[in-house]
């Protein structure tokens, strides 16, 4: 027997009814997207959706283009949702083939260029007076691996094409906004026109996420409220955890696993915190890929451990960094890199999944980047990295 009922719904691509603690977004979305039903064609809409991982950025995305399309049509304006991950689909040329077989339009096998399948989409949407929502989640990756005209070409498509009815709107999925930075200001108008932030999930936000599951998911009365309450509060963002719902509803549904497995009928605090610190050993494989690291990323790395252990903060100015990682290439006796190698260290430490960068709120004066360790600062962490720099340096 088993405490669970229906564990499909604890899956990562399992989109429920209902987002707690998402409305507000859902109805940002939708005054987003007004032009469509006032006046379909005039503008391509542009709304950027950030937020950490597990914020809930696809799930909303996903669930206000099903809603908007179905809402729009008793207005008889038919408009389609499509999304495509670009972590998965890497290139413009496999994005355009997505676009175009989620839209069931069928492309010649070969031959034709990114620009050519555009083309026969547009005409597609056209013959059928269709609009399209285009939501290009985990957009980061495109814009940090994608030559600028293939850039260009997708965000200024409107330029391009020359068409009076403007069919094609988007929503950009970008975990970091730092990323846009990089680009030229025309490509950025283009892209960050509306942005709205998904912050991470308190822990009370976290309960009625996971509670919502439970029942989904798990036979009544098979879960205790301590398991839950505890899951919450070891991630709510309040409670110093991460905020992130995906980690949450995993570790319900581990702790959900363990329970069977010890033959219990119900799911208790302890099973909770097993599945916990289970989880937390999977998230020591990132340490592995610290192996591969060369030396002086290895260095930002550590600057970065100092920082954590001797402020007892998380994130720190960019300048911080780099000022701690000078001190440590002195110390070490080995030449500093030049401020823009530095920078790219950081970025491929933020694609690697070991550091992440935010924009600093109000009240700092100017903006700055901040940069923070996707993991605790532990001592093991500090004496693990202080021994892979040890052999690099020789
Ligand atoms: P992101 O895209 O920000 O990384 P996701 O949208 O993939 O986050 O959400 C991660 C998981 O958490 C998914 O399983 C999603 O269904 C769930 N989730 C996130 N936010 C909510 C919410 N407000 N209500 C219910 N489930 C949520």
């Amino acid at each position: 027997p088993s405490v669970l009922k229906d564990g499909s719904k604890l899956n990562p691509d399992y989109i429920p009814e209902r987002l707690p603690h998402r409305e507000d977004k859902l109805k940002e979305l939708t005054i987003a997207f007004r032009d469509i039903v006032n006046d379909p064609g005039k503008s391509s809409v542009r709304v950027v959706i950030t937020g950490r991982t597990g914020t809930g950025k696809t799930v909303t995305a996903r669930i206000f283009g099903k809603a908007f399309a179905e809402q729009v049509k008793n207005r008889g304006i038919k408009v389609e949702y499509v999304h495509v991950n670009c972590h998965r689909e890497r290139t413009l040329y496999l994005i355009t083939l997505k676009i175009a077989e989620q839209l069931k339009l069928s492309i010649p096998p070969r031959g034709l260029s990114s620009q050519e399948v555009f083309k026969i989409i547009h005409e597609y949407l056209e013959r059928r007076n269709i609009y399209v929502i285009i939501t290009l989640d985990e957009f980061d990756y495109f814009l940090n691996s994608s030559p600028p005209e293939d850039i260009y070409f997708i965000v200024r498509l409107y330029d391009e094409l020359a068409v009076n009815v403007k069919r094609v709107s988007y929503i950009f999925i970008i975990r970091d906004l730092t990323t846009l930075s990089s680009l030229d200001k025309t490509v950025r108008d283009h892209i960050a026109r509306d942005i709205i932030e998904f912050p991470p999930y308190k822990s009370n936000e976290l309960y009625d996420i996971l509670q919502d599951r439970v029942k989904m998911a798990f036979y009544d009365g098979t879960v205790s409220d301590d398991a839950v309450k505890f899951i919450s509060d070891i991630n709510g963002f309040d409670k110093g955890g991460s905020g992130n719902a995906r980690l949450s509803i995993e570790t319900l549904e581990l702790a959900g696993r363990i329970a069977d497995a010890e033959g219990s009928p119900i799911v208790t605090v302890e099973h909770a915190k097993k599945a916990n610190s289970r989880l937390n050993e999977e998230a020591s494989i990132i340490l592995d890929e610290l192996n591969y690291l060369e030396l002086h990323p290895m260095l930002l790395v550590k600057a970065l451990i100092n920082l954590s252990k001797r402020e007892k903060k998380e994130s720190f100015p960019i300048g911080e960094v780099e000022d701690e990682y000078s001190r440590l290439c002195e110390l070490l006796g080995v030449e500093p890199r030049r401020h823009t190698q530095v920078f790219e260290y950081m970025r491929r430490l933020k694609l690697m999944g070991i550091i992440n960068t935010q924009q600093s709120g109000k009240g700092m004066r100017g903006r700055t980047t901040l940069l923070s360790l996707t993991f605790p600062a532990s001592q093991e962490l500090d004496d693990y990295v202080t021994k892979l720099i040890g052999a690099l340096k020789n």
